[in-house]
């Protein structure tokens, strides 16, 4: 595999057309050498934090290996599920999740979510360091070396404008196919039913099992009243719904700035829709309220985050086919 030894790595055409950038997924999607199945969860956790990069277009390593070690522990310990075309000889960073599991004595059902914060720091820290070696400048080289600049010093990388751009448009479109094409890696390599049963497993890798830990900080703005209709929910705790504002099939990630407090009957309608606009508003301005009044320990939860940015979003995604236009019923 070329470019995994690279330390460092400059973008080598800053301008690039759709078209280029099309030719070069579709053969980084075709690429018959691949044994280890690193690169569709590298792209799927750039994907995932395609909002969490600063003003400068960069993202650092912890935020993307954050995301690339939840899919790889859901997918290798919770779903037991082989990442490499070779049977005896497992990838490293199947290893280390293994042998990580092993030495705590964590059960193998266990989701990444169920890891104490310090332990989810540990592995992040043992993942990314594979990653910086393994992951980071094949995935470049990969990709014709103008998806984005990187130092592996510094622990960042930078995209490309125009691939940035390409990124936001076709999200959702990027999403799937990545998807398609771990869910058809792993199915070779593993024993299973059908490769639906795998899809299912693959798409949901970067979920969440519980928003209980954002519903106790949004509980301190919102007081319980949903963010769609305004009723009080305060006395139906069991019904209070975090809800993802832009929906989560989409985003694929749990950004505070966007996530909301809503009744049953509004989380259940709205479902995988957009609010209309004028909740847009409101989510602007809940946000500025929201980010002054959080803890230091939440307040880093508003990194990078941008008025700018949730307003791109919103219409990025409408972009992106999500069309169908939902209001509450009062
Ligand atoms: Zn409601």
């Amino acid at each position: 595999m070329a470019g995994w030894d690279l330390k460092v790595g400059e973008i080598k055409q800053t301008y690039v057309t759709d078209e280029d950038i099309w030719k070069a997924l579709n053969q980084f999607y075709s690429h018959g050498y691949t044994t280890m199945s690193y690169k569709y969860g590298f792209l799927k956790s750039l994907i995932e934090n395609l909002y969490s990069v600063n003003e400068n277009l960069e993202l650092n390593f912890t935020d993307i290996f954050y995301s690339f070690t939840k899919i790889y522990w859901n997918l290798v310990i919770h779903h037991k599920l082989w990442q490499s075309h070779s049977k005896n000889q497992p990838s490293s960073i199947q290893k280390s999740l293994e042998d990580f599991c092993l030495k705590h004595s964590i059960p193998r059902e266990w989701t990444f979510d169920k890891l104490s914060d310090s332990k989810q720091i540990e592995i992040l820290e043992i993942i990314k360091k594979n990653g910086k070696k393994y992951v980071i400048g094949a995935f470049y080289s990969d990709t014709n070396s103008f998806f984005y600049e990187f130092d592996l010093k510094r622990e960042y990388l930078k995209f490309n404008v125009p691939v940035y751009r390409f990124f936001q448009k076709h999200q959702r479109t990027i999403t799937y196919l990545t998807n398609y094409h771990l869910a058809k890696f792993l199915e070779s390599n593993n024993t299973v039913p059908n490769i639906n049963y795998i899809l299912g497993k693959v798409e949901v890798s970067s979920k969440r099992d519980s928003l209980a830990k954002y519903l106790e900080i949004l509980s301190m703005y919102d007081k319980q009243n949903c963010f769609y209709c305004g009723k009080s929910i305060k006395k139906e705790k069991r019904s209070t719904h975090v809800d993802h504002f832009i929906p989560w099939s989409f985003i694929q990630n749990d950004n505070l700035w966007n996530l909301v407090i809503a009744c049953q009957k509004c989380n259940t309608q709205k479902s995988d829709k957009i609010a209309e606009d004028k909740f847009l508003n409101h989510l602007l301005v809940r946000n500025q309220e929201l980010s002054k009044q959080v803890c230091d320990e939440a307040s880093n939860l508003f990194t990078n985050y941008k008025e700018d940015k949730l307003i791109e979003l919103y219409q990025y995604s409408i972009y992106n086919g999500f069309s169908a236009i939902w209001s509450p019923s009062y």
